[in-house]
């Protein structure tokens, strides 16, 4: 094979997905040279359908949220949960909280591999250079600097690149943590989601229509999301050892009894047909131990990944996306202090994943008043607003209180 080098770029960013697309647009907006290189060719399948309001204001700054809103993807105003002592459903509505209500109360239920092709495409656009069915193989440093990256490209030649910053958007191959040893498990979260697609499920009434179900059973929990093929995507969490221990069956016989077992998916599912074949994934909490050094960056699952009960996945991909190009972006105006910029994106989005991630692990206690949700909310979400703890919850799920404290935390630590 031949061995051909690129020209030094600005930033090299790999992998394709919410993170990578939105880093490389909004470093390309500010005239820098990036390379993006994604292994598979777009529309690819993705899991994580549900989007959360917290992904809309980064859809604005990325100049693409019209594109977005014409698609004709799910509107989603709110959630609804059968979880905790009171087994009867019940919703939260995103404009139930005052700053941004108008503007982000609502979000969307989406195809991923139709959402990802457009964020990609409109990468495209605003000028990233994007190669797809280009794998990266290998990273390359420099004593402790990372420099550049080796891939495969469509026609199987091995290449290399170099960059002054080399961004990791490789989703849970995480590509740079795994090399350097990075990624530490979270034993507390190491379950195994499994879900197909059905047709004709009963949907709710006018605005909650769009809504996701968040359904607790004995042995884990379910969701439901509409989508806007028609078909509904319902998939079922459950613990590494209670999988094993419900493996007496075949998977696909044991999900199915799972699901239209539980009260509420299980009567909406009356009249509904399986439509495609069930999947399962490993669904393990994980993050790296850093998420940046000289000369790289980690974003999105590369960095870290939590547990989908809220749905908030693509959100805390873009949001890292967001972040790390502005600081990347002062790094290369200033590349004396790279050390201050990279630790102001470390830190700020450390705490922001630990916020999530505490109280999902609180959540994931499934049967607490649900007052006790939302108190615990208030403590995480600590406005001095008059707020109830309801609306805190509220804004907690919808990712607006987490863009508004990661984006004020990075602000506060900035050099000057
Ligand atoms: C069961 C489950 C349910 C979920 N539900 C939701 C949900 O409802 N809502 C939500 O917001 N999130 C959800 N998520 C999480 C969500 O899917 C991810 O958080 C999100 O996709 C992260 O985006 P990303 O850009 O970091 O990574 P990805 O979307 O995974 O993108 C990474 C990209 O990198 C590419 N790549 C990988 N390796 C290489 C390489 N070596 N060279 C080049 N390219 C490479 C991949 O092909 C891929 O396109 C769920 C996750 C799971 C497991």
């Amino acid at each position: 094979m031949p061995l051909q080098k690129e020209h030094d770029h600005d930033v090299v960013v790999i992998g394709g997905g919410p993170a990578g697309s939105t880093i490389a647009t909004l470093l390309s907006k500010q005239n820098r040279d990036v390379l993006l290189l994604e292994s598979e060719k777009f529309p690819r399948y993705h899991i994580g359908e549900s989007m959360v309001p917290g992904v809309v204001p980064i859809l604005d700054e990325l100049e693409v949220l019209d594109k977005v809103d014409a698609h004709g993807f799910v509107k989603k105003y709110g959630a609804t949960f059968v979880w905790g002592q009171d087994r009867a459903p019940w919703d939260v509505r995103f404009c139930d909280r005052s700053i941004a209500a108008q503007k982000y109360g609502s979000t969307y239920q989406v195809i991923r591999s139709e959402f990802d092709e457009l964020l990609l495409r409109h990468a495209q656009s605003k000028g990233v250079d994007v190669r797809e069915e280009h794998k990266v193989t290998n990273v390359h440093f420099d004593g402790d600097r990372c420099k550049g990256v080796e891939f495969k490209n469509s026609q199987g030649q091995i290449q290399n690149a170099t960059a002054k910053y080399i961004v990791d958007a490789t989703g849970q191959a995480a590509i740079l943590g795994r090399h350097l040893n990075l990624v530490e498990d979270d034993d507390k979260l190491r379950n195994i989601a499994t879900w197909t697609y059905f047709k004709n499920v009963e949907q709710y009434d006018g605005l909650a229509a769009g809504n996701i179900l968040t359904e607790n059973t004995p042995n884990g929990w379910i969701w439901v999301i509409p989508r806007h093929d028609g078909l509904t995507s319902i998939g079922w969490v459950t613990t590494v050892d209670k999988y094993r221990q419900l493996l007496s069956e075949s998977i696909e016989k044991t999900y199915l009894q799972v699901v239209t077992n539980s009260a509420e998916t299980g009567r909406r599912l009356i009249d509904a047909e399986q439509a495609q074949p069930i999947r399962s994934i490993r669904d393990w909490s994980y993050t790296c131990k850093q998420f940046c050094g000289p000369g790289f960056l980690i974003a999105g699952d590369a960095a870290g990944f939590v547990d989908p009960l809220f749905s908030t996945g693509v959100w805390l991909a873009m949001n890292s996306g967001s972040l790390g190009a502005n600081m990347l972006n002062q790094a290369l105006n200033n590349p004396q202090k790279e050390a201050e910029f990279l630790n102001t994106y470390e830190t700020a989005y450390k705490n922001f994943l630990g916020d999530v991630l505490s109280f999902v692990k609180y959540f994931y206690d499934a049967h607490l008043p649900k007052d006790s949700y939302f108190g615990e909310a208030q403590k995480i979400v600590q406005t001095d607003s008059n707020w109830s703890s309801r609306q805190d919850f509220v804004s907690l799920i919808s990712g607006l209180h987490g863009l508004h404290s990661l984006t004020n935390r990075a602000l506060e630590t900035v050099p000057n």
